[in-house]
């Protein structure tokens, strides 16, 4: 009998399997794959190469959500110094990213109006209240500051802030809340030394006990007994535990659980969650843009971009170099490879137009179509109030983690903090005696 059993070995899954082990819980994580880490494996092969299913940085680094649980274990992330040198990328060129509404006022890359236009903007985006917000759209937001063209051109960029570069399309609340935590903090992203090698080897040390990590066993089913989970069953073996924690995206969740359990409005929004879609591209360089610390964002076309070893030469034998691209596919991307294609085609003449002979120094490159970048694009329908709580309604026992439960912040971020929540839920129940 565990005191939890957590489906899903990612960041959501991992993070609060090691805050319970740490209090002393008995766990066990399955997961389907062959790897922990779920979207944010990595692996260094024989070659000394490290490979990341997509570079992780950490919004507001040692100030971010995902320390947050690193805090909470007395194990806080080890993150490269601050380089500095973020670029943008707009209208084919490559610009200082400016940093704070003093930064905008300052950039050459918008005309005076516009730059004083943008300021307004991020002064009226410091004294919004995120929670009334939630609900419009960025562009909505921005419409009752002004409707200068040139600004909402640039908009992109603060939708691509949250991966959600329409502003048509991203929550304002959500834009707000970041880009508020953002100025309060004084820090943009960070990227942990060693890249989520070191996240994952530190969520390991926590779960020390062997045997609480089976890789290649698949969760089948949630068993509930009188309305509640009284375990799992797997394709190898059957687990008893009255707690179980689903880390894998909700639309996955019916395959393993009889939606008449939930209520109508959860099953809809379980299965209709929209996630984003990206094709990544590894560069193996045998010279790197030496200029390149920080990382680059694209404001007119949906790119993101960093030369990891130039700041952290673990990732690539000596000599060599590595530096990651990549792109949003269109929304509903069905695996089209056409349209793949055509997105690493886009990049790629991106790339050329910025850095000329970036291209010619390629010895390897590794092209990886990803359907599913984050799970959950932050529309106003799935902003963070929309999104479901990390215990369940319906079903006792039942918790969720993960990107697309209601955690907070963005991306990598929501899988963080909604399996804070959840480790903060369950201590407590404990805590007050209604374990078991
Ligand atoms: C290329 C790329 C770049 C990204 N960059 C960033 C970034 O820079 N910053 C950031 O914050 N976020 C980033 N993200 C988003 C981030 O990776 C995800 O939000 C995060 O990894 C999700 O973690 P998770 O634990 O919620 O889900 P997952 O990583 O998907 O983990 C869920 C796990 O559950 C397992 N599972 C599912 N069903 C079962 C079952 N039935 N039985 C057993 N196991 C099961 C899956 O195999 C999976 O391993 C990026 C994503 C990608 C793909």
């Amino acid at each position: 009998m565990y005191d939890a059993i957590v489906i899903g070995a990612g960041y959501a899954g991992m993070s609060v399997a090691a805050l319970l082990a740490d209090r002393g819980r008995k766990v066990l994580v399955l997961e389907k794959l062959a790897l922990i880490g779920g979207r944010a494996y990595s692996y260094t092969d024989d070659e000394g190469y490290t490979w990341e299913y997509g570079a992780h940085s950490h919004r507001l680094a040692e100030l971010g959500l995902a320390n947050q649980v690193f805090k909470a274990l007395d194990d806080p992330i080890e993150f490269l110094p601050q380089a500095g040198g973020a670029k943008v990328i707009y209208r084919d060129r490559l610009w200082d990213r400016p940093e704070g509404p003093l930064g905008f006022l300052s950039s050459p890359m918008l005309s005076l109006t516009a730059r004083v236009v943008l300021m307004r903007f991020l002064l009226m985006v410091k004294r919004a209240e995120a929670h009334a917000w939630y609900d419009r759209t960025l562009l909505d937001f921005y419409h009752t500051c002004s409707h200068n063209r040139e600004v909402e051109r640039f908009l992109p960029f603060f939708g691509m802030t949250i991966m959600c570069p329409d502003p048509a399309k991203a929550s304002a609340g959500e834009v707000i809340d970041f880009l508020q935590r953002v100025i309060a903090a004084g820090i943009g992203v960070g990227d942990p030394l060693g890249g989520s090698r070191q996240i994952f080897d530190k969520l390991l040390r926590h779960i020390p006990e062997k045997d609480a990590i089976h890789l290649q066993e698949k969760v089948m089913s949630i068993r509930i007994e009188d309305g509640a989970v009284s375990g799992v069953v797997t394709d190898k073996a059957e687990y008893r535990s009255r707690r179980v924690i689903y880390t894998g995206r909700l639309p996955l969740l019916f395959g393993l659980i009889d939606r008449g359990l939930f209520t109508p409005e959860f099953v809809n929004y379980a299965e209709t969650v929209e996630n984003s879609s990206g094709l990544t591209i590894d560069f193996i360089l045998k010279q790197t843009e030496p200029t390149m610390n920080g990382g680059i964002l694209g404001v007119d076309i949906p790119i993101w971009a960093r030369f990891q070893s130039n700041t952290d030469p673990s990732f690539t034998p000596k000599g060599r170099f590595l530096s990651t691209w990549g792109i949003l596919l269109p929304w509903g991307f069905d695996g089209d490879a056409t349209v793949a294609k055509a997105a690493e085609s886009r990049l790629k003449n991106t790339i050329a137009k910025i850095f000329p002979n970036f291209l010619r120094h390629v010895d390897k490159e590794r092209v990886t179509v990803v359907p599913v970048l984050n799970g959950t694009v932050l529309k106003p329908s799935q902003s963070k109030p929309h999104r479901p709580r990390v215990v369940c309604e319906t079903v006792k026992g039942l918790y969720f983690a993960g990107d697309t439960v209601r955690g907070d912040g963005c991306s990598g971020d929501i899988s963080f903090s909604s399996a804070l929540k959840v480790a903060e839920i369950i201590n407590a129940e404990d805590h007050a005696g209604l374990k078991g």
